[in-house]
């Protein structure tokens, strides 16, 4: 069965898997979503004996229906191998009443690696099969987690150059160290002297510009983007909730057949949304937990039906959560239209124009497979330090978030069904917040002085995401005003 993808906001184009890859958006403003949701015909017991890998094919085989198994096999195989530090990629751990998904075992210890490992080979695939002779130019503006996965993901895969354009004064020290220490021949870091906001608008900007595309045409190369909302990102991130789930029948937790919630911190809604679908698959899932830190748009949305966007945002010590506007919010929102692209791209306009709009009640009675809550800062700071203290376990101030809400979600509803919390990054990725909320004296110290503490403090080692970076040399000292960016881009390729 052959499964095409269509844009949320187009007119019933199909395009191919491999080519909603490449495109990453549609033309039309929409995000690509597949025709039809594939089964998860597999027996149980059957899949609780594979591998991650062997989860991984079966899973996107039945979305990636134009890759040969053996490109989808070389694909998988290229991405998750010794870059994750442990053999089972996604292991799970028990804590508090609950099983903490471990999503942050890759090459730069948050989840995104689960997708942008695997990204770079699906592209170069695509790029193939499609006669794609340019070499692919990945253009991303990050705040600071996603460009350093991309990099990783990227760094010198033949066929491919990435820049990533960062705010110089706008992302945490580790988090700068990660990326201008990045390796790689095809690697490019530009600070630039704006905010996150000023990068993504000329990053937009670029990828519509014609007369940049056709002076990049003949020089042999086109751009392509590593953002969440491209397909070839969300379609290996339903693996984890499938494996999760027969690792769970494996070490005899639970039953075939019986349900268990999943709570996700979300942000732009691609982690939950690729549990949502694992869920239309056929994996048993009661509830899909939608957790948010202050920025609690989605909470709002989901109690009232009307997105507001208009509102301040709130830095908080989950970073990767602060977002107003969830993207991947629109595919689920398709899905509720009962897949009408004008009724979508309504929405989204009203949303883009107005900054809101409301659902009907009818759209709104097809959320029940979703409960939304948020955590204060401080419930989140509180919530580290209570699976520390119950269980000697550390989490990071994202997946606490996540834990919070799911301490609240119990309180109202008193469903003790078995709950997957995803655990999107590793403590030693936000120190700082971590120990202020487990120890007393962490003030005066360091980053690394505070890596050293947790590990001494936790019984675990210093990721090697984190003693990498400890005394590697500054490769990318570049630093540009955000309208340079395009010249900087020409300059970078050598076309100007
Ligand atoms: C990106 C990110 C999130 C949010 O995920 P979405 O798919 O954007 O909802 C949560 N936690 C961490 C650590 C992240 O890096």
């Amino acid at each position: 069965m052959e499964v095409m993808y269509q844009s949320t906001r187009g007119k019933g184009d199909l395009v191919t898997a491999s080519q909603a890859i490449l495109k990453g958006l549609s033309d039309d403003g929409g995000l690509f979503v597949p025709t039809q949701i594939p089964r998860l015909d597999i027996p149980m017991e059957k899949l609780s004996r594979m591998t991650y890998q062997e989860t991984a094919y079966e899973v996107m085989s039945r979305f990636l229906t134009d890759f040969t198994e053996d490109e989808l096999k070389y694909c998988i195989r290229s991405a998750y191998d010794e870059k994750f530090d442990t053999d089972k990629i996604a292991p799970i751990h028990q804590a508090d009443g609950a099983y903490f998904l471990e999503l942050y075992h890759g090459a730069t210890i948050a989840f995104k690696d689960m997708a942008l490992s695997i990204l770079p080979y699906l592209m170069t695939t695509a790029a193939k099969k499609n006669g794609v002779t340019n070499e692919i130019v990945i253009l991303t503006a990050t705040s600071g987690d996603t460009g350093k996965a991309a990099m990783a993901g990227f760094a010198d895969v033949p066929g491919t150059r990435i820049i990533v354009f960062y705010p110089k004064h706008g992302v945490s020290p580790v988090q700068e160290k990660q990326m201008v220490t990045q390796k790689g021949k095809n690697t490019y870091v530009v600070g630039i002297t704006g905010n996150f906001d000023d990068a993504q608008t000329a990053v937009k900007k670029m990828f519509n510009d014609k007369d940049l595309e056709n002076l990049l045409g003949s020089a042999g190369f086109q751009f392509s983007s590593a953002n969440s909302i491209n397909i070839g990102r969300l379609v290996p991130q339903i693996v984890y909730y499938v494996y999760a789930y027969s690792t769970l029948i494996r070490q005899g937790s639970i039953k075939e057949g019986e349900k268990i919630n999943i709570v996700v911190p979300t942000g732009n809604f691609g982690n939950i949304l690729a549990a949502f679908y694992a869920k239309q698959m056929g994996l048993p899932v009661n509830k899909l937990i939608c957790a948010s830190n202050e920025n609690k748009v989605l909470y709002d949305f989901f109690a009232t039906g009307t997105y507001d966007r208009k509102r301040d945002f709130i830095l908080t010590t989950s970073p990767s959560m602060d977002i107003l506007i969830s993207s991947n919010l629109e595919r689920l929102i398709f899905r509720l239209t009962g897949e009408d692209p004008a009724a979508c791209a309504k929405l989204m306009e009203e949303l883009s124009k107005g900054g809101e709009y409301t659902i009907t009640p009818q759209m709104k009675a097809g959320l029940s497979d979703f409960y939304g809550n948020y955590c204060t800062e401080k419930e989140t700071s509180e919530a580290i330090h209570q699976v520390f203290e119950k269980d000697h376990y550390v989490i990071d101030t994202h997946t606490a978030v996540a834990a919070g809400v799911y301490k609240k979600y119990k309180a109202d509803t008193k469903d003790d069904t078995p709950t997957v919390i995803a655990s999107t990054a590793s403590p030693y990725k936000f120190t700082r917040s971590v120990m202020e909320a487990i120890s007393s004296d962490s003030e005066t110290m360091d980053d690394f002085a505070l890596a050293d503490a947790l590990a001494k403090l936790s019984g675990t080692s210093v990721p090697k995401a984190v003693e990498e970076i400890r005394t590697a040399p500054v490769l990318h000292d570049c630093v540009v005003d955000a309208q340079d960016m395009p010249a900087t881009v020409k300059k970078i390729l050598g076309i100007c």
